[in-house]
């Protein structure tokens, strides 16, 4: 069982100064640590009594351009990019504070918020990261022809097709997001304009502190910038990173691949609502039901921050109770909508016993975490002894998956004692020896 990933937050304060893009006017941001849960929070220090405002996607204002977000009359502008660089370096829990309503436009990349976030150090705290896994397909479709697709995937993969007016500047990119390859290639991407959109904006002087130091202008065929392009293809670039600014509303981390076509703010942040309900509706699933519940118990979510099984292959839906250190209780709901039931057999479901063991041995994985606590090792399931399948287990059954922690010898070895139990009765038992080793 890999040991699950813990949360972070930034080692020291550091600050950054510069020019707010639609004002103009001078702004230092200071990036603060922040603790376990916290997420990511903005504090306007120039306003009366400071204010903060929850990077969430509840609070998103408008899509215009960039990304604003809000609590009763206090905004924050263009929050993407920094919030962009915090998700991908890692960066779970810290407060933005400025002095001024959006923050330095910097050169219209990343670059300077992941220079600051490596000035401040990224340390881990004590508590689980929080994820969030697509089970099955979501998308989000908009009329401007933005289709965004989330697909099952165990890593965090963006694959992003931009395309400009006519289809000029058509760019493809498929990557994993890694704070390495993120700092490498996809924080220096500069933001590019239309300069057909930017044009009524300058006349209006609504962005005066734009210029081509921070932006690349693409008028017809030209390319307009201070700087030559980083990259042949930086506009598909930006384009990610943007998509990952704009899904860290989300406010927890995402496990899955993100299939982009021509994205803008308005579709990234549909598909950050569509996440968001989503894991809305699965909370409310876990929250308790008429089964007893003992102290300290663990929810779907929880289990899930301890497991790194997934569908279909997480035998506990939660943790009941807990009875000292070493003894617990977990719940598995059998439908006959688990995969296994299709093969196993057709016309006449029943639960593989194997399927039990398995479900014996992650119970018994989350009293390993919960004693060891390390990330450092992996406990490795080793042999099962004594196994014994009394009763079959139907669609329709909940399992009360009894697992007790007998001898830990030294530090490398562990066995645990285990039985399944279906109304009352007990279905299947096995002792489990798992094993730990240095990862
Ligand atoms: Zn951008």
């Amino acid at each position: 069982m890999p040991a699950p990933e813990f949360q972070h937050t930034v080692g020291k304060t550091a600050s950054l100064s510069g020019t707010a893009l639609h004002t103009g006017d001078k702004v230092t941001l200071r990036l603060h640590a922040a603790p376990v849960d916290h997420g990511i929070k903005f504090k306007r220090k120039d306003l009366q009594d400071e204010p903060t405002i929850d990077a969430k996607i509840e609070n998103l204002k408008t899509v215009e351009r960039a990304t604003t977000i809000g609590e009763g009359s206090v905004r924050v502008h263009t929050v993407e990019h920094i919030l962009s660089a915090l998700s991908a370096m890692g960066v779970d829990n810290a407060i933005v504070e400025m002095d001024a309503n959006e923050p330095p436009i910097g050169d219209g990349s990343a670059q300077p918020y992941v220079d600051l976030i490596k000035k401040a150090g990224v340390t881990a705290q004590d508590e689980p990261r929080k994820f969030f896994d697509v089970r099955e397909p979501m998308h989000v479709e908009s009329k401007t022809g933005a289709v965004l697709v989330f697909l099952p995937d165990n890593k965090f993969r963006i694959s992003c097709t931009q395309a400009g007016p006519n289809n000029r500047f058509t760019q493809f990119l498929s990557m994993e997001v890694t704070p390495a390859f993120f700092e490498r290639e996809i924080a220096p991407a500069r933001t590019f304009v239309y300069y057909e959109d930017v044009k009524p904006l300058m006349d209006k002087n609504l962005i005066r502190g734009g210029s081509l130091e921070n932006a690349i202008v693409v008028r017809g065929d030209a390319v307009l910038s201070k700087e030559p392009l980083r990259f042949g293809d930086e506009f598909v670039r930006h384009k990610i990173l943007d998509i990952i600014g704009d899904l860290a509303l989300v406010g927890r981390r995402i496990r899955g691949h993100i299939v982009a076509v021509k994205p803008g703010h308005a579709s990234n942040a549909d598909l950050a609502r569509l996440i968001v309900r989503e894991q809305t509706r699965r909370s409310a699933l876990a929250a308790p039901r008429t089964i007893p519940s003992g102290d300290g118990g663990l929810d779907a979510d929880q289990v899930m921050q301890i497991l790194p099984h997934r569908f279909p292959f997480l035998m506990v839906d939660r943790i009941i109770s807990f009875e000292t250190e070493t003894k617990c209780i977990g719940v598995k709901t059998v439908t006959i909508n688990e995969p296994f039931f299709q093969g196993h057999f057709p016309g006449h479901p029943v639960m593989p016993g194997v399927m039990q063991v398995e479900a014996m041995a992650q119970v018994a994985s989350i009293l390993l975490f919960k004693l060891s606590k390390t990330t450092s090792r992996i406990g490795y399931f080793m042999s099962a002894d004594g196994v014994k399948f009394r009763k079959p287990v139907l669609p329709g059954d909940t399992i009360f998956v009894h697992a007790e922690l007998t001898k830990s010898r030294g530090e490398r070895l562990a066995k645990a004692k285990c039985h399944c139990v279906v109304n009352d009765a007990i279905v299947s038992e096995a002792e489990l020896m798992f094993t730990f080793l240095d990862k």
